[in-house]
């Protein structure tokens, strides 16, 4: 049992070889795929090529070797690089490799005239690795490719011999294996397309608010975490503003509730547009709003609150015509190497309290008396 559980990951270590938490998961796929092919085709190359030696046959057992060579490299280039291009290195001569071993074989016969069988590998193998488009460009050059080499006048081509009727069926059910491979791969891709999207778009209503289309609360919770550990590490310092609606519950109950939520969302809006490219404002929750400005110490936050505070007070939210004067009481925090994130919010949101508290419509971040 214990042994069993040895050889198991064992395999599974070298089939994850060369995997990378850098590629996607698809590459990924495609890494593994490489290292059980090369795996396959070296080894079951290396004993057909014993046997073609042992059997005299000089030709094929030394293509056979270099055959098995080649597999193996493909193995330790994706292994040793790890890069993308290695990768796609390593696909590309898997398939080339697989390609010209199986056209020598049409070629010669192979053993008994069985070679042409190994065709059958080569859509399945070449549009797994390859990808539908890649993969299924290759194996129709390549089937022109066979087909010539077939049916050339007098078997100038080939060193073997094979009945028309062998040649039209290998053809046929070639063909068969081909569409069928194609028709797979497609509706692989596209399965896997629909889940990619799937899950990007279940990533994207899980950190943003349905609403205002804003980051929620566990949105910029994750982004402050990050900008913290940025702060920490270049030593500098980041500002958080604390945003909430003045009376908004008297907008709903003049203007309605529905009226209410447009007025939120234009806010959003114009949060958005009033803020540069690395900030960031979430709805904190109702009709609350919170700002992240990363480099920004607390008297250029507070200048940015204040620009914020003067443009919502100056032009109104226009609502079936009717103009909403909104107003925002802003309380702003320091977050620095002497402030937890949590500790930096709560203090915005004591100045939020006292903006309130001192008449609304305005901005705070220090408490009142301090220097
Ligand atoms: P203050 O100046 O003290 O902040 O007064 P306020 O009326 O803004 O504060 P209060 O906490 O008393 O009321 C907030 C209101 O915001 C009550 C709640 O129904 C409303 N609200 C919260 N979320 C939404 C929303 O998504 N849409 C709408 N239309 N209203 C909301
Ligand atoms: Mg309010
Ligand atoms: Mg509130």
């Amino acid at each position: 049992m214990k042994s069993f559980s040895r050889l198991k990951s064992a395999a599974q270590r070298y089939a994850r070889a060369g995997c990378s938490k850098s590629f996607d998961a698809e590459t990924n796929r495609r890494v593994i795929v490489v290292n059980l092919f090369a795996f396959v085709g070296s080894s079951l190359t290396l004993v057909l090529g014993v046997r073609a030696a042992f059997a005299q046959d000089w030709l094929l057992g030394l293509s056979l070797a270099v055959a098995s060579l080649l597999f193996f490299t493909t193995r330790w280039l994706q292994v040793v690089k790890q890069t993308l291009f290695a990768q796609h290195a390593a696909v590309v001569i898997l398939v080339m490799c697989l390609m010209v071993l199986t056209l020598f074989l049409v070629i010669t016969g192979g053993n008994s005239n069985t070679g042409p069988l190994w065709l059958y590998l080569v859509p399945p193998v070449s549009l797994f690795l390859g990808g539908f488009k890649r993969g299924l460009t290759l194996v129709v050059l390549f089937t022109a490719l066979v087909s010539v080499v077939l049916f050339y006048p007098n078997d100038g081509l080939l060193l073997t011999h094979y009945s028309v009727e062998f040649k039209t069926r290998l053809l046929y059910s070639f063909a068969t294996i081909v569409f069928l491979s194609g028709l797979y791969e497609y509706s692989r891709e596209q399965s896997y397309a629909y889940v990619d999207k799937m899950r990007d778009e279940f990533e994207h209503q899980a950190l943003h608010d349905q609403m205002t289309k804003l980051p929620n609360r566990r949105h910029i919770n994750e982004q402050l975490k990050h900008e913290y550990q940025r702060m920490a590490r270049s030593n500098g310092c980041f500002s958080v503003l604390l945003a909430d609606v003045d009376h908004f519950k008297s907008i709903n109950d003049q203007y309605g509730h529905d009226c209410g939520d447009e007025v939120l969302k234009t806010l959003a809006k114009r949060f958005q547009n009033a803020i540069r490219k690395q900030d960031m404002v979430a709805r904190w929750g109702g009709e609350e709003f919170l700002f992240m400005l990363p480099d920004t110490g607390l008297e250029n936050a507070h200048e940015l609150a204040e620009k914020i505070r003067l443009s919502i007070h100056e032009s109104p939210v226009w609502q079936n015509q009717h103009p909403i004067k909104v107003a925002l009481s802003i309380g702003v925090a320091e977050v620095n190497k002497d402030t937890s994130i949590d500790q930096a919010v709560n203090l915005a949101d004591k100045h939020l309290y006292m903006a309130k508290h001192e008449g609304r419509n305005r901005v705070v971040s220090k408490a009142s008396g301090s220097s």
